[in-house]
């Protein structure tokens, strides 16, 4: 068959999806609310769990705390209501050797599903418990009455009321028949040495296999599809940003340089000297650096970006420094224009609030190229902000500006060199996944001062345990911040409440607590903060002033309140969690964390790392409001372990990316059966082979590629879809 023909074959994929045998219009209207539209789509469709009958137990063998597939008949199905909003459907399964009782929460509609002398199969934990073994909440699957259970591996999809996970196999699987034929865009050379099955094969594994195996062989095939096709994208959206310009090779050795770095007042970090290198090197190079720099706060990030501000001016270029509050700006003039002035360089801060004879005054500098350096907000992207020659753009904190903005800062130069710096503790893997294009640096550590910083975990009734800790820095003239989390909920734990309880396997749902910036406070309540305040105020630390920072306060009001804390006007500051990243207050060494539980362990951390900024030791109260032992578990592995890097990883294994990104479209959203944490090794190896191939074929249009092409503009359209928040 000729390539051409093939490739039309594919088309296929993308016809509408009520071209299925059986998809009548009101089930591809079902299947269009759960984001089905194409063939594609259908086949793709990835199954929520797996039913392995091939290892069937009997209610009599199966063993007690372990995941278990029991096939019975039903015995009996009761619908209790043993509270107002509480419904359970309570099944005896009975099979040749026992009973075993199951109780599914919250999905009343059962009942009419589930009828006397039904087969069904159920997989879950086995548990005992009032007299008999026991599953609560399992994968059920009703077994149709001709089919061979035993022996097979049922897919189990995601469904809805209108269309059961049963209805959707059987369509799926007229879907596969559709698109025989298939071609497979991953080429021959990349399919043979990681020896992967063809994508044909691996889609009718994924739904009907007869093993395990077969299972997990397609997954391996389709994710590592998934992540090549994702970097692939990733980094051709790179290239485009700076094709037919002319990037600029700083020099890195010159006088400014050299004399910033007699000025720094200490010795940097062993990470921090190696980070600097990487950093100068990807500046000397001739192509348009794209770095990120990951460190914990205070891991001392900014000095080393101090290192590529200085090679700009040596350069003859101009840098900017951008943050993202007029605090952070500041403080960075204050910290780093010490340095600038002994190397020479000259700098200016410019945001919204600076003078208009100032302001002039930077734009003349900048565009006669007499201004080496700016630093500051978002004020920096306005229009009549127009450096002669930018070669540098420096972003600070950068997951808290937008795609738009950082492209924004970019554009004002011909291809300068991109260094973003974060305190998002995020994964190499999840990094990769995100952001294919990009070079990282990491510090870990901070650079010693002695402090020490220590965490406890408290439940809510010994929370008086945290506010005695609290009272005793304040008599010893020590500050204190007690957050509180505003709540909104997550919208996948509505989406599970409504579909009945039934979740995906990995994924980990409870409320959200965003803290990436003030506007995902905008429909939270703040009377919950201003209430503790005030409750605080006129008992536990009613010898003290007590202030309250929230996210509905204007920046005004804001600082303000802030800058009080910073002179130590109140001692104690109540606050949403919107203490802004990189505020710094030395004498602050207690926080409590009220509803922890409520948190990722990277928001925590992220948190924590407010307080042990001085010399002076800190203590961190998580007072966790649930019982739940796998929570407190969760939490108690910030009493063990101060790197952020590990907490997130533990994070990630539990929930999904998103969570740690906050909740913005990003490419890693896109992937539907990678998980970073246990697929570190695909993600590497797919970034890896993507690297090579466009270093071998940058346009992706010999033969062998095209379909390939195709592939990754048909699952990316757009730059927005993927470029990372
Ligand atoms: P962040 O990574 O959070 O932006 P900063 O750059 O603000 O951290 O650094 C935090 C503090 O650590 C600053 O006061 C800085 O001067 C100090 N610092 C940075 N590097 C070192 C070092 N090598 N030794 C001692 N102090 C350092
Ligand atoms: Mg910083």
């Amino acid at each position: 068959m000729l390539e051409a023909d093939r490739i039309a074959d594919t088309l296929a994929l993308d016809e509408p999806v009520g071209r299925v045998r059986m998809v009548s219009p009101g089930r591809a209207k079902a299947l269009d609310a759960m984001g089905i539209r194409t063939v594609r789509d259908l086949v793709t469709h990835v199954p929520r769990r797996h039913l392995d009958l091939t290892n069937v137990q009997t209610a009599a063998s199966c063993p007690l705390g372990q995941l278990c597939t029991v096939v019975g008949v039903v015995h009996k199905a009761q619908l209790k209501r043993p509270r107002p909003r509480l419904a359970l459907v309570e099944i005896t399964l009975v099979d040749a050797t026992g009973t075993l009782m199951v109780t599914m929460f919250q999905q009343p509609w059962l009942m009419d599903k589930l009828e006397q002398g039904m087969r069904i199969a159920v997989s879950g934990k086995v548990e005992f418990n009032y007299g008999f073994k026991r599953m609560t909440n399992p994968f059920l699957e009703v077994l149709e009455p001709d089919q061979d259970a035993q022996g097979r591996v049922i897919a189990v999809h995601p469904a809805t009321e209108k269309l059961s996970a049963t209805m959707v196999r059987r369509l799926v699987g007229n879907a596969l028949e559709a698109c025989a034929g298939l071609l497979d865009p991953l080429p021959i050379a990349l399919r043979t040495r990681y020896r992967l099955m063809s994508r044909m094969t691996a889609l009718r594994c994924l739904h009907f296999a007869h093993n395990m195996d077969e299972v997990r062989e397609a997954k391996r095939r389709l994710a590592y599809e998934e992540v090549l096709l994702l970097e692939l994208a990733l980094m051709t959206e790179g290239l485009k940003r700076t094709a037919g310009r002319r990037p600029c090779a700083h020099v890195v050795d010159g006088p400014a340089l050299r004399a910033l770095d007699a000025a720094v007042p200490f010795t940097l970090t062993a990470e921090q000297q190696k980070a600097r290198e990487e950093i100068l090197s990807r500046l000397a190079a001739p192509e348009a650096a794209n770095h990120l720099l990951l460190g914990d706060v205070g891991t001392g990030k900014t000095v080393v970006a101090a290192y590529a501000l200085a090679a700009a001016a040596d350069t003859g270029g101009q840098a900017m420094l951008m943050a993202p509050t007029e605090v952070l700006a500041r403080q960075h003039g204050k910290t780093l224009g010490p340095l600038l002035d002994a190397a020479n360089v000259s700098w200016a801060v410019l945001t919204g609030s600076t003078p208009a004879a100032e302001r002039d005054a930077i734009q003349a500098g900048l565009a006669d190229g007499s201004l080496s350096v700016l630093v500051g907000t978002h004020a920096l992207l306005e229009d009549d902000v127009a450096p002669k020659r930018l070669t540098l753009a420096v972003i600070d904190e950068q997951q808290r500006f937008g795609v738009d903005q950082r492209a924004r800062l970019l554009d004002k130069g011909e291809a300068p060199d991109a260094l973003y710096l974060t305190a998002t503790p995020i994964p190499r893997s999840l990094a990769l996944a995100v952001y294919g294009n990009l070079t990282l640096s990491y510090l870990k550590a901070r650079p010693n001062r002695g402090a020490v910083r220590t965490t406890h975990l408290h439940r809510k009734a010994d929370r008086g345990r945290a506010y005695d800790a609290a009272k005793e820095a304040l008599k010893r003239g020590e500050q204190v911040y007690v957050v509180c989390p505003l709540i909104e909920e997550a919208p996948e734990k509505k989406d599970a409440k409504r579909s009945g309880g039934l979740q995906d396997d990995d994924a980990y749902a409870f409320d959200r607590v965003v803290i990436e910036s003030d506007e995902d406070f905008a429909g939270a309540d703040v009377s919950a903060a201003t209430k503790q305040a005030a409750y605080l105020q006129s008992t536990v630390f009613a010898d003290w002033d007590v202030a309250l920072l929230h996210g509905r306060m204007k920046p005004a009001e804001k600082q303000e309140v802030m800058d009080r804390f910073a002179r130590n006007e109140s001692q104690v500051l109540v606050a949403t969690t919107v203490i802004e990243v990189g505020v710094d207050v030395p004498n602050a060494t207690v926080m409590i964390v009220e509803d922890a539980d409520r948190f990722g362990l990277s928001q925590l951390h992220q948190l924590r790392g407010r307080v042990g900024r001085g010399a002076l030791d800190a203590q961190v109260h998580l007072v966790a409001a649930t019982k739940d032992a796998e929570a407190l578990k969760r939490l108690s592995a910030l009493e063990r372990t101060d790197d952020g890097f590990e907490l997130a990883e533990f994070d990630l294994s539990l929930r999904r990316e998103g969570d740690i990104l906050g909740n913005r479209q990003h490419g890693a959203s896109a992937l539907k059966l990678v998980n970073i944490v246990r697929d570190r090794n695909v993600i590497e190896a797919a970034h890896r082979d993507a690297e090579d191939l466009l270093a071998r074929d940058p346009m992706l249009d010999q033969p062998e590629h095209r379909a390939l092409a195709r592939e990754m503009r048909l699952l990316f359209s757009s730059a927005a879809d993927i470029q990372g928040g």
